[in-house]
């Protein structure tokens, strides 16, 4: 995360607060003088540290959804580097402009943190073993799904520490530290429930003291209303580094009975010397438990495979306090319109393009405004569907990267470059039967996701699913999706619009009624067409036909040679009455499930 900063002068990578203001000073403490490092307590986020009138002042700089960078609340930047650039000219807040780069001495590199060390080999062995990509489909994903994936990976890398002892007792961990070595400051942390919160178990002279973990609202953990951390081992490399309000600091990570090698100590604490008594009973976090079972990683190749749970995959996205509507407003100049016309839509084409960042350009797909007489109510659709996508931060929903306003509105979004399912489907009939259910369980996610964060988005259809490569979906067009507020369940049109009647359910229909439910029947629909190979549904129907056979009680028939349990997930999507259709969480398990299944 902090790749973006490595090659500047005056950032130091992960040092502590204290050894920038030691840097600072030697530096003269002139006004100005600053420094960039890395957070230790935002992912993704850093810190500017900044001398004047001899004090240290230091600003938080966040890493916006967007993959901007800003101070909490001001104005957004392409990168750090750019932040600082901006402030040596505007003050905007800061104590005095930045003036003098504190730069490195001579032979300091920036310093890595103990998961930048790790990461790049997790986020590969994760990408490999759940999204199941190779080759180059696998570095494809690693490179466009980078700063989800360290998020992903940083929140859940605790599993894999020694100090991390799952769910066990109070009584448990303390025979746990008071086994072998009695050294002030062993610990270990416990989880406690299943809503986030743990225990942080530390041995001062010969009591064990337990400090409750909490999680707030927006995800964050602290002790005791103290620092906050995104991640638990931020949070044991804050502590390991100064008690900070805890009786010590933290020393020895208490490891776990009959642990073998397969978990890694990311804490900077010294290993205690001589231990493993020898059982073979691993303690692991029960949040993951049930997947690691269901998912047979006990019976699979690898003991330390990282669990194939996509519910913890959304975990840190799935936090809607998270979502900041922010709009980033790009520069004519920033974009450059390739001749290529990907496809049109109501609004106009979309093309391809580039996007020029800083440092590195990246391939956009731009949606262009068909805007001749300039129709204030077309620019209106285009900005609801940018503050739709702009709160959406998923791995399998199409990101939205900005908007320009030129000779042409644009929206410009993240570029998914074999285009809609039904299309390359019809086009690729040897497609196996174990790729489709991997790209619909991908649509699911993306779709629990959406459900969790309560937006409906009211137009799934495979043609509006689009193609990173032939193992990676996305769910794009939000052209009519609505976000609920938290006390609405569904969405109530207005009126009859164009609506795809043939992937509605019957509630929308009859009642005008939007909800995730209604969703689910259009996702019963889409499983259809994929495991059809892009036919129409209903072919040759009208709508009002359609409306008149599913009222009766008929259905489509499944699709040649679909396996029954997958014509079996598309009929439960077509329940009638909403409250007996499943929702998401249960059509993504069973898809999960039956993935997992036929592809072992
Ligand atoms: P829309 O107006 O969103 O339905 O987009 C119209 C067509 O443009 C789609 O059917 C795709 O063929 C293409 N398209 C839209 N967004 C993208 C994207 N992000 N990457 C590649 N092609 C896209």
């Amino acid at each position: 995360m902090a790749d973006i900063a490595n090659h500047l002068p005056f950032f130091y990578g992960n040092i502590t607060r204290e050894e920038a203001e030691d840097y600072l000073h030697q530096g003269r403490m002139s006004n100005g003088l600053y420094l960039l490092r890395q957070s230790r307590s935002y992912l993704g986020g850093f810190a500017l540290s900044v001398a004047y009138e001899k004090k240290c002042h230091h600003y938080m700089i966040e890493r916006e959804m967007s993959g901007t960078y800003a101070i909490s609340g001001g104005k957004s930047h392409v990168s750090p580097s750019d932040l600082c650039n901006y402030h040596t000219q505007e003050t905007d807040g800061f104590v005095c402009l930045l003036r003098t780069p504190c730069n490195r001495p001579q032979g300091v590199e920036p310093k890595t943190g103990p998961f930048e060390d790790l990461k790049e080999n997790m986020i590969r062995e994760y990408v490999k073993q759940i999204w199941n990509l190779q080759g180059e489909a696998l570095e494809q994903a690693i490179i466009s799904q980078k700063p989800q994936l360290e998020k992903l990976i940083a929140t859940t890398a605790h599993e894999k520490m020694t100090w991390f002892h799952g769910r066990i007792s109070r009584e448990e961990s303390e025979h746990f530290i008071l086994l072998g070595s009695k050294n002030n400051g062993k610990f270990l942390i416990r989880e406690k429930d299943n809503n986030g919160s743990y225990a942080l178990c530390l041995l001062s002279e010969g009591k064990v003291l337990h400090y409750l973990i909490e999680k707030d609202k927006t995800g964050k953990l602290s002790i005791r209303s103290g620092k906050k951390f995104d991640t638990l081992w931020q949070l044991v490399e804050h502590y390991s580094y100064k008690a900070d309000g805890l009786e010590r600091v933290l020393t020895f990570p208490c490891p776990q009975l009959g642990l073998n090698n397969s978990k890694i100590d990311f804490s900077i604490a010294p290993r205690p010397p001589g231990h493993h008594p020898g059982q073979d009973t691993v303690a692991r976090s029960s949040s993951l438990k049930n997947e690691y079972m269901r998912c047979g990683v006990e019976q699979g190749p690898s003991k330390d495979a990282m669990p194939m749970d996509t519910a913890v995959y959304e975990s840190p996205y799935a936090d809607p306090e998270e979502i900041r509507p922010k709009t980033v407003y790009l520069r004519r100049e920033q974009l450059i319109l390739e001749d290529i016309e990907l496809g049109s839509g109501n609004f106009g084409t979309v093309k391809k393009g580039i996007y020029k960042m800083t440092r590195t350009e990246k391939q956009v797909a731009i949606k262009v405004l068909k805007n001749e007489n300039n129709d204030p109510a077309i620019q209106d659709e285009l900005l609801k569907e940018a503050s739709v996508m702009q709160q959406l931060d998923n791995p399998y929903i199409v990101r939205m990267i900005g908007i320009c306003e030129a000779e042409f509105w644009m929206l410009v979004m993240e570029l998914a470059d074999l285009g809609p399912l039904n299309k390359f489907l019809l086009k690729n009939k040897d497609i196996t039967q174990i790729n489709l259910t991997e790209l619909v369980h991908q649509v699911s996610m993306g779709m629990k996701y959406l459900e969790e964060n309560n937006f409906v988005h009211r137009d799934l259809a495979a043609r509006n699913v689009l193609l990173v490569t032939q193992h990676y979906a996305k769910i794009s067009d939000f052209g009519l999706s609505k976000a609920l507020n938290s006390d609405e369940s569904y969405y109530k049109a207005k009126g009859h619009g164009k609506w795809p009647i043939k992937w509605y359910a019957p509630e929308c229909i009859n009642f005008f009624k939007f909800s995730s439910k209604s969703d689910v029947w259009s996702f019963g629909v889409l499983m259809w067409e994929a495991f059809s190979y892009g036919q129409k549904p209903y072919k040759g129907m009208k709508g009002n036909e359609v409306s008149q056979m599913i009222e009766i009680g008929l259905r489509m028939d499944a699709p040649a040679n679909c396996p029954p349990e997958i014509y079996n997930i598309m009929k439960r999507c077509w329940t009638y009455n909403l409250e007996d259709r499943p929702g998401f969480t249960q059509v993504e398990l069973k898809l999960r499930n039956y993935y997992y299944d036929i592809s072992h």
